[in-house]
């Protein structure tokens, strides 16, 4: 079989790979993006990914760069406020509640949500309209050998591909990781997180809540109104056999047992998705780079859904990646460059990975002296107002030093 020649391929086509291919493609690169998993575009298909993601204030600047953001903007819901509310007491109610108000530290909001498999109708619908790149769904990535001057990729459809950057972006097992022989560590919390969307009568105001007691936060982030009534996004963290006996409820003991851990946010909520359980665990690459092959979104980490870190650190990769790659464009995937991107990655998604696994565990507090504590320094930490803005500015992406 012939040999097709390259900028760049990406493995994965998911949220990541998709924006991956729109931004590099956008620049003028041939993309050859593949995935064996055809991505699922509407919300009623078997497989659609109900997610809602989070997309923070430094992500738009990737969107616009990847031709994306003049489609999702119309149907994104904006995130002024980030509220934090401690139920760790002994009844399920607001014991300490603190905004994070935008408006400190900036004229926009701190970010927008959109539905996952809408990112997926409008990113894919992107890709068709960019000659350089060839999205191909139902193809995967088999193999590769590298050199110095090129990757040599073999794909599941027998197809070889010669590239001088490999991008993987496929996920947090990814086969490209594996080989090239990158290591991981990961951490397991023995926890899941139960997804779904709700309704309420009270207004969300744009105001995300995420409300802390035990096994994790249990989160609702704005969406836009849902026939009529306003409607939000919930992540719902829990031990393991607690998050499978949630979503085995009916609708109604659900809908009870959601209401009252919500510690009353927004009076009853009324279930408008259906439920989907997802594994939680903190993972990072030993490395974000090997000879032609860069790491980026879940291949390179993966951490708790908690202040939509995960998607933003993606993107920070690619818009990272994508730079250096325009600095030096005839030097695309060499090994000046995939040295400047590890240094310039490696280290912030150390700190973030721990940074988030640190909240987490104090979000799964049991006993009611470690919730004490909790409660105690979402206080602290807010009532010193630089260091309030530091960290919203850190929650948006900053470095630590730059703050
Ligand atoms: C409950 C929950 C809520 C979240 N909320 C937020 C949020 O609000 N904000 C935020 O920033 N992040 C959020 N995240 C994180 C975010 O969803 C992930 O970072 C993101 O979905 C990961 O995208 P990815 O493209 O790296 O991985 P995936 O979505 O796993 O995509 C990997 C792709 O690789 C493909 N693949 C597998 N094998 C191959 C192969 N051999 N060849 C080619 N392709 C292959 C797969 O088919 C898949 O499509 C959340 C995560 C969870 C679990």
């Amino acid at each position: 079989m012939d040999r097709q020649d390259t900028d760049i391929l990406i493995s994965g086509g998911g949220v990541a790979g998709l924006t991956a291919a729109a931004a590099f493609g956008s620049a003028g690169f041939r993309v050859i993006c593949v995935d064996p998993a055809p991505p699922v575009t509407e919300e009623g298909a078997a497989g659609a990914d109900l997610r809602t993601t989070a997309f923070l204030q430094p992500a738009r600047d990737l969107l616009d760069r990847a031709g994306l953001w003049d489609r999702l903007a119309p149907f994104a819901a904006p995130l002024q406020v980030m509220r934090i509310v401690d139920a760790g007491g002994e009844v399920s109610e607001p014991r300490v509640t603190r905004d994070f108000n935008a408006a400190d530290i900036s004229d926009a909001p701190f970010g927008w949500n959109l539905s996952n498999w809408l990112l997926r109708r409008e990113m894919v619908a992107r890709l068709g309209e960019l000659d350089t790149v060839d999205f191909r769904a139902g193809v995967g990535f088999k193999s590769l050998l590298t050199r110095e001057g090129e990757a040599l990729v073999t794909l599941s459809d027998g197809a070889q591909v010669r590239a001088r950057l490999v991008i993987a972006a496929d996920g947090r097992d990814s086969p490209v990781r594996h080989a090239v022989g990158i290591d991981v560590k990961t951490t397991r919390y023995g926890q899941k997180a139960v997804t779904f969307a709700v309704t309420h009568d009270a207004p969300h105001d744009n105001v995300s809540t995420e409300v802390h007691r035990t096994g994790g936060p249990f989160t609702l982030v704005p969406l836009p109104d849902l026939d009529g009534k306003p409607c939000s996004a919930v992540v719902w963290m829990e031990h393991g056999p607690a998050a499978q006996r949630l979503a085995a409820l009916d609708t109604a003991a659900f809908e009870a047992e959601a209401t009252a851990r919500s510690a009353g946010t927004y009076g009853p909520l009324t279930l408008a998705s259906r439920r989907m359980v997802w594994p939680i665990i903190s993972q990072r690459a030993d490395r974000m780079s090997a000879e032609r092959v860069a790491l980026v979104a879940e291949a390179a980490h993966v951490v708790p859904p908690i202040g939509a870190q995960g998607l933003n650190m993606s993107l920070a990769d690619m818009t990272c990646l994508l730079d250096l790659a325009l600095e030096r464009r005839a030097d695309l995937g060499d090994r000046k460059m995939l040295d400047a991107y590890h240094a310039r990655r490696h280290p912030e998604v150390v700190l973030r990975v721990k940074g988030v696994d640190a909240l987490n565990r104090a979000s799964i507090a049991g006993s009611p002296m470690l919730r004490d504590l909790r409660a105690k320094g979402i206080e602290a930490l807010y009532s010193v107002a630089p260091l309030r803005k530091t960290l919203m500015q850190m929650g948006l992406g900053a470095k630590g030093h730059n703050t």
